[in-house]
């Protein structure tokens, strides 16, 4: 049999992929490697762009009856202490809340749902490599040790960051920013559940902490770090991890329990060369699609595989899969999100030079400080860090001047020293003194990885300024 659509990967968005192609009536095979449910290493949030996706695909409500948690707001730790809380804002047409549910249980649901809706799934298969003829895409897989082969028109790569499908159409994997992760399990958590915290910590920026409590006191904790070949990481990311749960979260976690091994995975945040190739498109972890501010990513597969199934259907209806036909994902896409994207992979860029880690931390005090005594500005950052505000928007002129707080008292409060978590603004001062003096003395040592670095984020605010520049434009309507 010939299928219109192979499916490799039934993750998110494999599994998205197939819910919304099976459900137009496109023949559609879906392959994963795995047996379900499986586990997957992952933070385990859904936040609000999630949960509006899982309510298109109809399976929402079996979700939120396995997750039964509501949470509206995360608090935010720097160095360990407590910085402010930030709001999931509420009124944007994604629910005001996240929920956390173990991947083991979310896949599974949607793959079921899938198969629902009439995608043919094939657990436990292998997929070992991918070629095509004039006709088709073939699919040579290793399903309980036995060769097996599948046909199909196109191809969509769902098969996450290690990617066979990105890589046999000539993407180098890792090949720009990437961010490696570790998590584990803890049981038996003492405190307030359910809950998300956040930790920007010295020793793990750029990059996070997590501790995300379900509401049995299941807690997922983790690290994840960015990295590329000029900043690689320097530290046993293990020991890292290690000393934030013993040290950092010692008083927190008295009484509970690991409940899993700790284990690792990774996501890229840079654009492959390619997301499309004749018969093939790639969506998900496979395209690098995953937030770069967060890290989130089960939301960005599945709005991935909605705008590759709008496009693989048009392609089954004109029966054509080349190249150009497919060009319509990378358009869709580009519209959705390309000048969002290319904002928050600015921010990223800026923040990924551990050189200037002191510089940055002593910004997002400042900034926090702002928040704390501002409600609506508190309200702009907490969207701008879950994405729920787009970051192209939040740069705008017009969206900085509703969100910047105006009342002068807010701004006294940088300098009042009322507030115990954070420090006397002279303290701050001789404290960035001190920390220029070690920056550029970290710059001079390693002049070549900076001059790279200042070249990419040249590049990457050339970039944005550019799509700066055709907002207007867009918003009129012209084509650029
Ligand atoms: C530590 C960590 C924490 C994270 N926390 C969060 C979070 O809290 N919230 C969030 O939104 N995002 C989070 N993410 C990101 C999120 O996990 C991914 O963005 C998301 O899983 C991407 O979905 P996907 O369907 O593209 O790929 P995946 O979920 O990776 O699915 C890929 C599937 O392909 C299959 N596969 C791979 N190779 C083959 C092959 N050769 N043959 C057949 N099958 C194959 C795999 O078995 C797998 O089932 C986290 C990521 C990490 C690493």
């Amino acid at each position: 049999m010939v299928f219109d659509v192979i499916i490799v990967g039934a993750g998110p968005g494999g599994s998205s992929a197939a819910t919304f192609l099976a459900a137009q009536g496109i023949s559609t095979l879906l392959l994963d490697k795995a047996t379900f449910p499986r586990d997957k290493v992952c933070g385990d949030c859904l936040a609000p762009q999630a949960l509006y996706w899982l309510d298109e695909l109809g399976c929402v409500d079996e979700v939120l009856d396995q997750a039964d948690s509501c949470i509206t707001a995360g608090y935010i730790f720097l160095n360990g202490k407590y910085l402010f809380t930030g709001d999931f804002p509420q009124n944007t047409r994604y629910p005001g809340f996240c929920t956390l549910l173990e991947r083991k249980k979310l896949d599974y649901i949607m793959v079921k749902n899938a198969v629902k809706k009439g995608a043919i799934f094939k657990p436990g298969c292998l997929v070992k490599r991918i070629y095509r003829n004039d006709d088709y895409i073939i699919v040579d897989a290793v399903s309980e040790g036995t060769d097996i082969q599948f046909k199909g028109r196109l191809l969509i790569g769902a098969d996450g960051a290690n990617s066979i499908v990105s890589r046999s159409i000539g993407n180098v994997l890792r090949d720009g920013t990437t961010a490696v992760s570790v998590r584990a399990y803890y049981e038996n958590v003492h405190g307030e559940w359910p809950q998300i915290q956040v930790y920007i910590d010295e020793r793990f920026f750029p990059g996070i902490g997590w501790v995300f409590v379900n509401n049995r006191g299941r807690a997922n904790i983790g690290i994840g770090y960015i990295f590329d070949k000029n900043f690689p990481v320097k530290d046993n990311l293990r020991k890292v991890f290690d000393d934030f749960v013993n040290r950092d979260l010692k008083r927190y976690l008295k009484g509970s329990r690991p409940a899993s091994p700790t284990a690792g995975w990774w996501a890229s945040f840079f654009r492959p060369r390619t997301v499309i190739a004749d018969r093939v498109m790639l969506i998900g972890d496979a395209a690098n699609l995953a937030d770069p501010i967060n890290g989130a990513g089960i939301h960005k597969a599945m709005e991935s595989a909605y705008i590759a199934s709008t496009s693989a259907v048009h392609a089954v209806a004109t029966d054509d899969y080349s190249v150009a036909a497919l060009r319509r994902y990378e358009a869709l896409w580009r519209e959705m999100d390309g000048f969002d994207w290319q904002v928050r992979q600015l921010l990223l860029s800026i923040a990924k030079n551990p050189n200037l880690k002191e510089v940055y931390l002593l910004l997002i005090k400042y900034i926090a400080r702002l928040a704390r005594a501002d409600a609506r500005f508190q309200g702009f950052c907490g969207g701008v860090f879950s994405g729920i505000i787009p970051a192209g928007d939040s740069i705008s002129p017009a969206a900085l001047l509703d969100a910047i707080p105006l009342d002068p008292a807010v701004w006294f409060s940088l300098f009042r020293a009322s507030d115990r978590s954070v420090s006397l603004p002279v303290h701050d001062t001789i404290l960035a003194g001190l920390n220029v003096i070690k920056t550029v003395g970290r710059f001079a040592s390693n002049p070549s990885e900076n001059i790279d670095w200042g070249v990419e984020v040249f590049n990457n605010a050339i970039g944005t300024a550019s799509g700066i520049m055709q907002l207007p434009l867009l918003a009129a309507g012209i084509e650029t």
